[in-house]
């Protein structure tokens, strides 16, 4: 068996771990620990997935041509130049496995998303830390680190587990900061939330460097369909799809994701409830003395004085059912994310944390 040993890299991963979703002893759960749409999806999502099961003797387009399409028309678009992939995970994935490899380097900052750095690692490539500036991107603390190695930056904006943003001037002076063999990633999973905000597409649309990646799975209820896509300038997405599964999406993720980028005015709804809920969170944990930063999400990211006080505030919400997100692994030990639910979800939290007596 010593004869057969993985790729470089790869025994460094640490397995990626899911919110909880299962409390010992409690058949019902509230979970808010996977920033998952409490509305559920869109109807007209449902409807097209269920008429989709009698066709699934069909293997599926290769091309993605109607998603693709509907994508391009909602967002104002080119669809030649969007990739769709299984969530926008897999769109990562493939940047890693085109653009990276042993002897390179993948930039991603202090309080970023967990699959950069396993994706980094998967290809061999070196994986490299930016700190953040309280809880922010820092766009000179991330080009302190840029060597002549770096082939990708990664960030999320609005970012998780921070639930923070910066300008897109911001950026922009990123991106024409970096060396041109460097690729900078906007993973605008959460842009959704952001009234008005393109995630950045304006900036692909000017630039050789820059690719966006979006999902299905935050504002649009669709974690469990994984669907994600990327947009990018057409030699970027030629490479990519070189690389792609050609059934890498199934009839339903197809049909799901179609229905739902058409349903807007579901999307509009789920964003202002959202806005409307995640005042109301943040405002009441405010007030009974745990502070968060503004959030452009659909969580916040709860501070309390210690460790040992988030986890008790996690141990008594557990106790009535509820379940945050843990988040030290993300930096923040003394803190816990919560995410956004339903009025009544958020109003249960509110409750149930005012009866929290920290130690
Ligand atoms: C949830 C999330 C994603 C989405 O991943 P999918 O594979 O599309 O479900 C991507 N990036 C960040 C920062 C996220 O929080």
């Amino acid at each position: 068996m010593t004869q057969i040993q993985p790729q470089p890299g790869i025994l460094d991963i640490a397995l990626y771990k899911g919110g909880a979703s299962k409390i010992d002893g409690q058949d019902t759960v509230l979970k808010l620990s996977s920033n998952e749409n409490p509305v559920g999806p869109s109807p007209k999502a449902i409807e097209a997935m269920a008429a989709e099961a009698a066709a699934m003797h069909r293997y599926p387009s290769t091309d993605h041509a109607e998603l693709r399409g509907s994508i391009g028309e909602i967002h104002g678009l080119n669809p030649d130049r969007i990739i769709c992939g299984v969530g926008s995970d897999e769109i990562i994935t493939f940047l890693c496995q085109a653009y990276a490899g042993p002897g390179d380097e993948v930039l991603y900052t202090e309080h970023g998303f967990g699959m950069y750095k396993i994706s980094a690692l998967s290809v061999g490539a070196t994986p490299v830390v930016a700190a953040e500036r309280n809880r922010v991107v820092d766009v000179d603390l991330i080009l302190e680190k840029v060597t002549d190695k770096t082939r990708l930056v990664f960030f999320a904006n609005p970012a998780n587990p921070t639930g923070t943003m910066i300008d897109m001037d911001e950026v922009a002076r990123l991106a024409d900061g970096l060396p041109e063999s460097c690729l900078l990633i906007l993973d605008g999973a959460y842009a959704e939330f952001v009234d008005g905000f393109d995630g950045g597409a304006s900036l692909v649309d000017t630039r050789e460097n820059v690719v966006m990646t979006r999902t299905f799975s935050k504002i649009y209820g669709l974690g469990g369909l994984r669907v994600g896509w990327g947009y990018a300038q057409r030699p970027i997405i030629d490479v990519l799809n070189r690389i792609r599964g050609p059934f890498n999406l199934s009839n339903m993720a197809l049909a799901g994701a179609t229905a739902a980028v058409r349903d807007q005015e579901f999307v509009e709804e789920c964003r202002r409830i959202n806005a409307d809920e995640r005042a109301r969170l943040a405002g009441g944990l405010a007030q009974m003395g745990y502070p968060s930063d503004e959030s452009h999400t659909n969580f916040i990211l709860v501070r309390f004085a210690d460790e040992a006080t988030a986890l008790a505030a996690d141990a008594h919400l557990k106790a009535s059912g509820i379940i945050p997100r843990l988040v030290a692994g993300y930096g923040f030990p003394n803190a816990l994310r919560i995410t956004v639910g339903t009025k009544p979800d958020v109003t249960l939290v509110l409750d149930v944390m005012s009866r929290f007596e920290a130690k």
